[in-house]
């Protein structure tokens, strides 16, 4: 799950009694469904889990050698299963885009402040940068983003070959409000540079010490143009002494700088989602989808330093396999058929899911439902403890929320609102790609923020089993209820967010 800014035991004592006394009273759960039900095991998430987010995997960034592990070993659990493979190389949907590696061959920073010239290393700065940057002694113009007058007062011609300073603001320790309205300007003030064409913009970065250095690299995407960075080279730098330096200096104060950044090194990549179909019996029915998706990808290793997301989202991943492999043992399969799917590039923004959005396998129209399963694993969420408790996004905006709701009750778990929530995270996952595509689509999570998030300290160890496979129990079942279903969810046209959603499904249903 992404943030707003760019930039996570309790034995079932008594569980197994109160499905008893449901199965007899309701018809959902069916012998056969209960049986399914109770394949669902903690040690087998567990183990799943152990390896998806094991240091050998380094993190499953998006493209890696371990996202690739990862991948095989959700197919391997899919053939377990006896999934259809639907994908263009058995389970997997191949997306071939390019990698841009960052190249630090004669890599130079320098300001030049009058008496100081420092000469400022790489991992002092973070960039990401479309093409090599070469800019001889270049003159500074500070311009803050909160100051609209200033930049207002400039043109293309008095920015020409000159570098903006400007300071980052700290988002994160502003008030929603203000963080919101602050961001919104930030934004605004990019847009506005990117019109008047300087030669680099500079962003003051005083909180964070150190930076990527460019990290690896970016992905392309041949599709959207190839180009995911802004047209005005951006560079944000950490240095203390460089900050200093730069304080010291007036609006205009004859600073100068000169930058070399040799072009990236571009390579072709294979990106893969992994996708698999439990084929349903109904003969209709069986050509209509209800999709459960996680994505596998995590954040790599930053800085040496492996973040091997097991809440986020591998929790989510593992328990994609872990009810594939419950309900392909049904003796009688759903109506429907079920496609289970991991995505890749999520932390990256959306990439895999909304590359599926645009390549969709099964036709967008027959597809009814998609629970995308997100931070399922750990209760001790930032909010409080979340034992038997998990939430959906966009909760009331479409019929799904009712559906989990109810199997909720059927296997012990509260499937509620998260007030301050719910609407807020609807677009910071996968779901938000089917739902442009008209799919009622949410994702469920139990922890939306818990210590070690995005952090290099979200391990395996740390996930509550139990709690996970009882939560996963209670998806199976909701999945089933869609599955079992003549009726398809509907998007809720009285809420007025859903607008958009509502307008992709009459397009794609064609009514
Ligand atoms: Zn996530």
């Amino acid at each position: 799950m992404q943030r707003l800014f760019a930039y996570a035991l309790t034995a079932a004592i008594g569980i197994a009694g109160i499905q008893a006394d449901a199965a007899a009273a309701d018809p959902h759960l069916t012998p056969d469904t209960s049986a399914a039900l109770d394949r669902i095991s903690a040690d087998s998430l567990r183990g799943h889990l152990s390896f998806i987010a094991s240091d050998l995997l380094e993190g499953r960034g998006t493209p890696s050698r371990g996202q690739d592990l990862a991948a095989e070993y959700i197919a391997a659990q899919f053939r377990r299963a006896g999934l259809e493979a639907v994908g263009d190389d058995g389970y997997f949907q191949t997306a071939h885009w390019k990698f841009a590696e960052t190249n630090l061959k004669d890599f130079s920073f320098q300001l030049d402040a009058g008496k100081e010239k420092l000469s400022i290393p790489a991992n002092l700065l973070s960039f990401s940068l479309a093409q090599s940057l070469t800019l001889a002694p270049s003159a500074i113009v500070k311009i803050e983003a909160s100051d609209a007058a200033a930049l207002d007062a400039q043109s293309a011609a008095t920015l020409a070959g000159k570098v903006v300073v400007t300071n980052l603001p700290d988002f994160n320790a502003m008030p929603h409000e203000q963080a919101m309205t602050a961001y919104k300007g930030w934004q605004a003030y990019g847009a506005k540079l990117a019109k008047l064409h300087p030669a680099l913009l500079l962003i003051v970065d005083r909180v964070h010490p150190a930076g990527d250095a460019g990290g690896s690299g970016r992905l392309i995407d041949p599709e959207s143009g190839g180009e995911t960075v802004s047209t005005v080279p951006r560079m944000t730098i950490h240095s203390t002494q460089a900050i200093q330096a730069l304080d010291a200096l007036g609006a205009d104060g004859g600073a100068r700088v000169s930058v070399h950044v040799a072009a990236p090194v571009e390579r072709a990549v294979k990106l893969r989602n992994v996708i698999g179909v439990l084929r349903g019996s109904d003969p209709v029915l069986k050509d209509t989808y209800v999709m459960v998706t996680a994505h596998y990808d995590h954040l790599g290793i930053k800085g040496g330093k492996i973040y091997n997301g097991a809440n986020d989202d591998g929790s989510g991943t593992v328990s994609v396999m872990e009810i594939a492999g419950a309900l392909a043992g049904m003796k009688q399969r759903p109506a429907r058929s079920i496609v289970f799917m991991t995505v890749f590039g999520e932390e990256l923004g959306l990439f895999g899911s909304r590359y599926y959005g645009r390549h969709p396998i099964l036709p967008i129209k027959q597809t009814v439902a998609d629970v995308n399963l997100e931070q399922v694993g750990r209760t001790d969420s930032s909010e409080g403890p979340q034992l038997n408790n998990a939430s959906m996004t966009g909760f009331d905006f479409s019929d799904v929320g009712a559906v989990f709701q109810k199997a909720g009750k059927l296997t012990g778990i509260n499937v509620y609102k998260n007030e301050a929530n719910s609407d807020f995270y609807f677009g910071k996952s996968d779901n938000q790609a089917l739902a442009d595509q008209g799919v009622p689509a949410h994702t469920l999570c139990v922890a939306y923020e818990y210590p070690d998030y995005h952090g290099p300290g979200d391990h395996w160890e740390k996930v509550d089993y139990a709690n996970m496979a009882k939560v996963d129990r209670m998806v199976a079942l909701g999945v089933l209820m869609i599955a079992n279903d003549p009726v398809a969810p509907k998007w809720n046209t009285a809420n007025a967010l859903t607008k958009p959603y509502v307008e992709a499904w009459t397009r794609q249903s064609g009514q």
